[in-house]
């Protein structure tokens, strides 16, 4: 699978997500309804650029503002909203809103568990940074980016400890990436080692290592949360 357009489409959604960070910002904007704004030009962004798969969803589920509310709330309140399509589209929108919440809370990242202290979403990646002799894993939020401290030898989706089913695949294309699998609950996250490459980007290169997820899928691994292009 091609990394390059993956990447392309990113970027083109992460200038779009920018601008929303800091309006919500230099206005304290907290209600969620500031964003419905933002629909109609994200709309056009996907019709122009996205996939037939999104632009038809778009076309039969998006079409008035109070679907357009609907899906935000379901997805901030509960977080399950299940098709691909409904989640891309909240994401996109949910992400720099739960960011500019987030900024404003002050999180304390000690004693969290598997999901976002401060959302309480799944993590969407790992970043191990260099700590006294080792490296301290750390877990990236999959929606408001938020960073906790999490121990290295623990699965996030099942609580496994013990270090035999916890299998580590690195490819030699990806000498920063690696994925971090658990055959209890045959989950995997990749986590972005900044110890091996202190410039990589750990959201940006969690999609730039595509190949891995092939390799884990093909290992009956399922993703413990996808990003935000639904990978
Ligand atoms: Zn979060
Ligand atoms: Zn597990």
């Amino acid at each position: 699978m091609a990394a390059v357009p993956l990447l392309n489409f990113y970027a083109e959604l992460a200038r779009f997500q920018k601008p929303i960070f800091s309006e919500l910002q230099s206005k304290s904007q907290t209600d969620l309804r500031a964003l419905l704004c933002y629909f109609p030009s994200l709309l056009k962004l996907i019709s122009r650029q996205g996939t037939g798969l999104l632009a038809n969803f778009a076309a039969e589920n998006l079409q008035s503002v109070d679907a357009h509310l609907e899906l935000l709330r379901a997805m901030w309140e509960g977080g399950e909203v299940l098709d691909p399509a409904a989640r891309f589209y909240a994401r996109v929108l949910l992400q720099p809103y739960a960011e500019y919440l987030a900024s404003r809370a002050g999180i304390h990242s000690t004693d969290a568990g598997p999901t976002c202290p401060f959302c309480n979403a799944r993590p969407v990646a790992g970043v191990l940074r260099a700590e006294g002799h080792g490296a301290q894993r750390w877990l990236v939020c999959s929606l408001c980016s938020t960073e906790w401290q999490y121990r290295r030898v623990v699965c996030p989706g099942c609580g496994q400890e013990n270090k035999d089913k916890l299998p580590i695949y690195t490819g030699a294309e990806f000498p920063a990436a690696r994925v971090d699998a658990c055959d209890t609950c045959q989950t995997y996250l990749k986590s972005i080692d900044l110890t091996k490459d202190g410039h990589a980007i750990p959201i940006v290169d969690e999609i730039a290592t595509v190949a891995l997820n092939v390799w884990a899928e093909d290992h009956d691994y399922s993703k413990l949360e996808a990003n935000l292009l639904g990978m």
